[in-house]
């Protein structure tokens, strides 16, 4: 989290706009009524962002990335504002939001719409903060503007039944979660050699990225390894187009995780989407309200659905396996002709993804207790032992985030076909997606048309 000098006259950019002054980054004015309602919004966007940097304050999780003013992040540290004078002041600015004009300019809709379910995350975070409990569909609808599918153990079982064929040692003493953590050490990527494999599948990633869009300036990102988190990787956006993306090193890295990681934090996923956000509506448009990414609001369902849908957009089909077979494979010192092998089984476990879900529904319903939902997660998600109580860890200190990753990376693709971005037809693909990662779009609102 920075604060560099552009960014604050930006700032003082939006706040002359909030007292009606215009610029020549905002989109023309066609009436008085857009007028106002711009210069309404561009006032209400500070008080916005003044209250995620408040409940960041009592909620050391919250702010996942803020690039605006420096002294708002002091002030907010300064005056540690209560949580229901909090509440209180998102309940005003969502008023205030409602009471203005439907804007006839269509990203000016959706910017309304998006300030104000922001808020209203916001205001529920809050309460839960203050001791509100919510059952995991009402806290994922209040916090992320979706509900997830419930899948019943028959559902994983068909799942499972099919990865006991494909892996070897079928029918010994070892329980399916045995024999697939034993047969996945082939495919480890040796420790000296992680930082290699993880960088030539960045520079894969941003080459297939760029060739269908244009990247701010100057964008770019370190990488850091990590240790002793209940996450597997994280981009910690900094502002003017940078990032640092963190990998942890706890547990073995396997080969498929290099393209997983380098697409979902960094091209096209957290990294472009950020850069694309802060490069569109920020510099572009003003809207400040941006220089803030609470992590518990509806924009973490497009973030992290967009970041795994981006796997697929960087590596349709085959060509996943074909690039990690060519390049990635040698490069670890792993066997290539078992590349095919690998990938495989690694489709049918990512089918197992919304079983996740069912573990931490059922253990934030109170359900199910923490060994229950480790059980769960070895059985049906195939985590094992160490890694099931990793992920428990990660479900108690996000809780319904969980949803974001499978639930968002299904909307997000439909969202895309449902608007000509099919397989077949790469060039929509790619201008849709972009579109989503450079619009307020809410996870509601995925089903409407781009
Ligand atoms: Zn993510």
């Amino acid at each position: 989290m920075r604060t560099r000098g552009p960014l604050s006259l930006l700032f003082a950019t939006v706040l002359l706009l909030g007292s009606g002054c215009a610029t020549p980054a905002a989109p023309a004015p066609e009436s008085g009524t857009f007028v106002d309602s711009l210069a309404r919004m561009n006032a209400i966007a500070p008080a916005y962002v003044k209250l995620v940097l408040a409940v960041g304050q009592h909620d050391k999780d919250y702010v996942d990335a803020f690039y605006g003013p420096r002294e708002w992040k002091t002030e907010a540290e300064a005056s540690k504002k209560p949580l229901a004078a909090i509440a209180s002041e998102a309940d005003a600015l969502i008023a205030r939001l409602q009471a203005l004009p439907e804007p006839a300019d269509e990203m000016q809709r959706l910017r309304k719409s998006y300030l104000t379910r922001q808020l209203k995350s916001l205001t529920a975070r809050v309460a839960m903060l203050g001791g509100k409990k919510l059952s995991f569909d009402e806290e994922s609808r209040a916090l992320y503007d979706a509900v997830a599918p419930v899948n019943t153990e028959e559902h994983f079982r068909a799942v499972r039944d099919e990865l006991d064929r494909a892996l070897p040692g079928a029918g010994g003493a070892a329980s399916l979660v045995e024999r697939y953590e034993a047969w996945r050490k082939d495919f480890t990527i040796p420790t000296e050699k992680v930082d290699a494999v993880f960088r030539t599948a960045i520079g894969e990633c941003r080459d297939r990225t760029i060739q269908h869009m244009t990247l701010p300036p100057g964008e770019r990102f370190t990488v850091e390894y990590v240790t002793q988190k209940s996450w597997g990787g994280y981009n910690w956006y900094q502002g003017s187009y940078r990032s640092v993306i963190q990998v942890n090193t706890d547990f073995p890295i396997t080969i498929d995780r290099a393209i997983d990681l380098a697409c979902h934090e960094g091209y096209p996923g957290h990294h472009v989407y950020n850069a694309l956000l802060e490069k569109n509506l920020v510099r572009d448009h003003g809207w400040g309200e941006y220089t803030v990414y609470p992590l518990f609001s509806p924009q973490s369902l497009i973030a992290e659905g967009s970041a795994n849908f981006g796997i697929e957009m960087a590596f349709p089909g085959s060509e996943r396996v074909e690039y990690e077979r060519a390049k990635l494979y040698p490069l670890a010192g792993l066997d290539p002709a078992r590349a095919e092998e690998f990938d495989h089984v690694r489709r049918i476990v990512a089918r197992l993804a919304y079983a996740g879900n069912e573990a931490a529904r059922r253990y934030l319903n109170g359900e199910i207790d923490r060994a229950a939902a480790t059980r769960w997660l070895a059985e049906y998600a195939l985590y094992p032992r160490d890694r099931a109580e990793q992920r428990v860890r990660f479900i108690e200190q996000y809780r319904s985030y969980v949803i974001n990753y499978n639930l968002g990376k299904d909307l997000v693709r439909r969202y895309v076909e449902s608007n000509g971005g099919t397989p077949d037809n790469p060039k929509r693909r790619w201008e849709v997606f972009e579109k989503l990662l450079s619009s307020p779009m809410l996870p509601s609102e995925l089903g409407s048309g781009a």
